[in-house]
């Protein structure tokens, strides 16, 4: 009843209405773990499970049978810690923190190890505690971000006992061009992989990202590691995306005026009406994560209707041209779809010159949130 009552209010008072779809979260997960079949399916809840609520994106992915969570920081695994049961694993992406060995350990938290030094460090962990330590060991094959380097694997392939204490779950590697299909990086960035981890000892391989995994079995390793996809993005450019929309954004309008021609809108004063227009103004800018880019450019929808963006957008508001609705259907207190079946994310993400990742990343903390 009070959850009834309160998302009621929310829905007449909040500034836009933000509907996230576990169900639709799940399905994607479906969607992928069967296209990776054998290899396991894991999960990408960084940056707060992209910006959708990692609290509750981690319990409905367990739901499906995730086991294997990735965060970037640690303070992200121990977050995820306190959400998802013992049984889950959780690795961190960016690495092992110099002095953060202990409280790693003790969380049962996989760092992803990334040098040498951190490969030094967590075998001393090791050594300390008297007990083996599970770890990922990156390989950078080619995006010169994160991973040992060739040379690095050379002293470590001449020095296994630098591993002493540690159990390597997986070798990893991450793709720079997954998202292209036809990029010539893939096929070298595979080939590097595994020609660095023959002089390893054996170990699994964990490879693919979102785009990875419709790049084919080859690149699917033992453990895949989507992220966007599960979210609804785009794991391909270039091709109709495969997964089901997660997010829907529908944001309040605040007024309407009707300007002659000739008028100045919005900072700045750049847009300037060629003739008599109806406006209104709506409840979203750049502080909720609407961007500036679009300036101009951008549209939402009301209903079928594009109804595109006028001037500059503000930091609490964006102004857009209505006059191709009848008069009347828009009002203060309607709301307008930012996000959503017209206006999918992959097209505002195009429109802003940006990608679906910097989207979600981006969604303001000022919506209503609505899970389904
Ligand atoms: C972010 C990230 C992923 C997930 O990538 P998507 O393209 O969102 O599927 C996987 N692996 C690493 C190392 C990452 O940084």
């Amino acid at each position: 009843m009070h959850g009834a009552l309160s998302s009621l209010s929310a829905r007449t008072t909040a500034s836009g209405i933000l509907t996230i779809d576990l169900a639709a979260v799940g399905r994607n997960y479906a969607t992928l773990r069967d296209r990776l079949a054998p290899t396991v399916a894991g999960a990408v809840l960084k940056a707060n499970a992209y910006g959708l609520g990692a609290d509750r994106i981690a319990p409905a992915l367990y739901a499906h049978g995730c086991r294997d969570f990735f965060a970037a920081h640690l303070d992200e695994a121990l977050a995820l810690r306190t959400i998802v049961a013992g049984d889950a694993r959780l690795f961190v992406l960016n690495g092992l923190i110099p002095g953060a060995e202990g409280q790693c350990a003790a969380a049962d938290i996989v760092p992803v190890l990334n040098s040498l030094d951190q490969i030094t460090r967590w075998s001393d962990q090791a050594c300390a505690e008297g007990r083996d330590l599970p770890a990922i060991l990156q390989l950078d094959t080619g995006m010169s971000r994160l991973g040992l380097s060739e040379s690095e694997v050379r002293i470590l392939a001449n020095e296994p006992g630098l591993l002493a204490g540690v159990r390597v779950l997986f070798l990893m590697s991450h793709l720079a061009s997954a998202d292209e299909p036809d990029n010539a990086q893939n096929p070298a960035q595979l080939a590097t992989l595994r020609r660095l981890a023959k002089s390893l000892p054996p170990a699994e391989l964990c490879f693919a990202n979102s785009g990875g995994i419709f790049l084919g079995a080859a690149y699917h390793g033992a453990l895949a590691r989507p992220g966007v996809a599960l979210y609804g993005g785009a794991p391909a450019s270039g091709v109709a995306n495969p997964m089901t929309p997660v997010v829907r954004l529908d944001v309040r309008v605040i007024q309407t005026r009707t300007v002659p021609e000739g008028t100045r809108v919005g900072y700045g004063g750049v847009h300037v009406t060629t003739a008599e227009r109806r406006l209104a103004t709506i409840a979203c800018g750049y502080a909720d994560g609407f961007p500036r880019h679009l300036s101009d450019r951008g549209a939402v929808y009301f209903g079928a209707v594009r109804l595109p963006v006028i001037g500059r957008v503000s930091m609490d508001s964006t102004t857009i041209d209505i006059s191709a609705l009848p008069d009347g259907d828009l009002a203060p207190g309607s709301l307008v779809e930012v996000i959503g079946p017209h206006q999918p994310l992959e097209s505002i993400a195009a429109d802003a010159g940006t990608i679906s990742y910097e989207i979600l990343t981006r969604l303001g903390h000022r919506y209503h949130r609505d899970y389904c």
